[in-house]
């Protein structure tokens, strides 16, 4: 790895003004640093107008790798700091061009283009200029590997001018979009076994809200691999955010409770009734400003327009459903880029298999859940759920 090597980050939201856009790029700042923690904690960090430049000390490209999954940041680049003067950037390009050429095979032609980009308008050359300079100055066996095409290159030779340094670049890499974690927020996110409930949690922590992750276990009716499944989903999910906690509560008295008191067909709807206000419990403590579920509309009898309505009432934060208009496939695709979708389909059984009934309620009315909810102390039965919690801090 050259010295110089560095990693430029870019981020979008150029909306950001003032106090926010000081806040974002702290919180980004902080979030990178969180992130490279285990693997370049020797890392340095400066902000440049508008541009993160991190400086590794480790391998640049598993920095970058690690970056991808850091929300805020709309795309990478692995890049070369060259000082701000025409000829040692001339050189450099053509250095890294020739390098950049090594991964085609010799004999083909390869699209090509310069695209300079000037942050520092006292820089004496236009940067059309500085582009046919450096592709002018090409020796003679470079140039005849490449064609220059403006409009489809496969190869993108990319130099930022600034102010002392400037940087040149072939490699650049997506970033997750969204904002930094922590920047909108907190909010609970109710996580199941399920395929669902992970994507509605990186979803939200992708627009910048840190997630609080509960879960409910029905032990002893259901084992401890049911934990250990939510473990490593939560494990899985802890790579997006600085900190991740994961809380479990038990439902089992409550499903017997409902069992004992409700007719079968309200049980589904009262459980989720109960978890929400579990949910609320956790949400206050942790000063959270929503819940989160992997609800979509429509895709089992309890998401139903009316059985929702009935859930939400028993709700007192607003509850955000990041995957209420998604398809299944939709969401198994982006399960499997987040990587909880081969967690998620092990099979173990969860609470909502305890008691489930045969023909569950499709349009539940409010009077009628009422009634079914009568016979249960619900305010004690919560408060004892919530009591008997247990909190895990996560690792990544
Ligand atoms: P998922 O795939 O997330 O389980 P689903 O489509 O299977 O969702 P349900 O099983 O009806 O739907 O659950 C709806 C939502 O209720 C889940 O997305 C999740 O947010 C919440 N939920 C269900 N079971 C649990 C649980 N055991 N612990 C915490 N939250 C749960
Ligand atoms: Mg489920």
């Amino acid at each position: 790895m050259s010295a110089l090597e560095v990693v430029l980050v870019r981020y979008g939201e150029l909306w950001l003004k003032g106090r926010n856009r000081i806040d974002f790029e702290r919180t980004l700042m902080r979030n990178v640093r969180r992130a490279l923690e285990s693997i370049d904690p020797a890392v340095e960090l400066e902000r440049e107008h508008g541009l993160l430049v991190v400086r590794p000390t480790q391998r640049v490209h598993d920095v970058a790798r690690r970056l991808q999954d850091v929300f805020g940041i709309a795309s990478l680049a692995i890049a070369e700091a060259v000082p701000s003067e025409r000829d040692a950037l001339t050189v450099a390009a053509l250095a890294l061009l020739r390098r950049a050429l090594d991964a085609y095979p010799r004999e083909r032609v390869v699209r090509f283009r310069v695209s300079t980009k000037r942050s520092d308008k006292r820089f004496p050359m236009k940067s059309p200029e500085l582009d046919r300079h450096v592709a002018e100055h090409m020796p003679s066996d470079l140039a005849g590997r490449v064609k220059v095409d403006l409009d489809e290159p496969e190869l993108d030779l990319g130099i930022h001018v600034r102010p002392r340094t400037s940087y040149v670049f072939a490699e650049r890499l997506s970033g997750a979009g969204g904002l930094p974690v922590g920047s909108v927020g907190c909010a609970v996110v109710l996580l199941s076994g399920g395929i669902d409930s992970p994507v509605a949690a990186w979803l939200t922590m992708k627009r910048g809200c840190e997630v609080v992750l509960l879960s409910f276990h029905s032990y002893p009716w259901v084992g401890e691999g049911f934990e250990r499944k939510i473990e490593r989903l939560g494990r899985a999910l802890a790579r997006f955010q600085p900190r991740t906690r994961l809380v479990f509560a038990p439902l089992a008295e409550i499903q017997q409770r409902v069992k004992d008191t409700a007719p079968p067909a309200y049980r589904t709807v009262l459980y989720r009734r109960m978890m929400q206000r579990i949910a609320n419990l956790l949400a206050e403590d942790e000063r959270a400003g929503a819940v989160v579920t992997g609800e979509s509309l429509g895709q089992v009898a309890s998401q139903t327009l009316e059985n929702l309505a009935r859930i939400e009432e028993a709700a007192e934060l607003p509850v955000l459903r990041p995957l209420i208009c998604f398809d299944k496939p939709e969401t198994i695709a982006l399960a499997r880029r987040i990587g909880t979708f081969q967690l998620s389909i092990e099979n173990e059984p969860d609470c909502c298999t305890v008691f489930q009934p045969e023909r569950p309620i499709i349009r539940g009315r409010r009077s009628e859940v009422l009634a079914a909810e009568a016979g249960l102390d619900v305010e004690g039965l919560v408060a004892a759920a919530y009591a008997a919690r247990r909190v895990l801090d996560l690792k990544a």
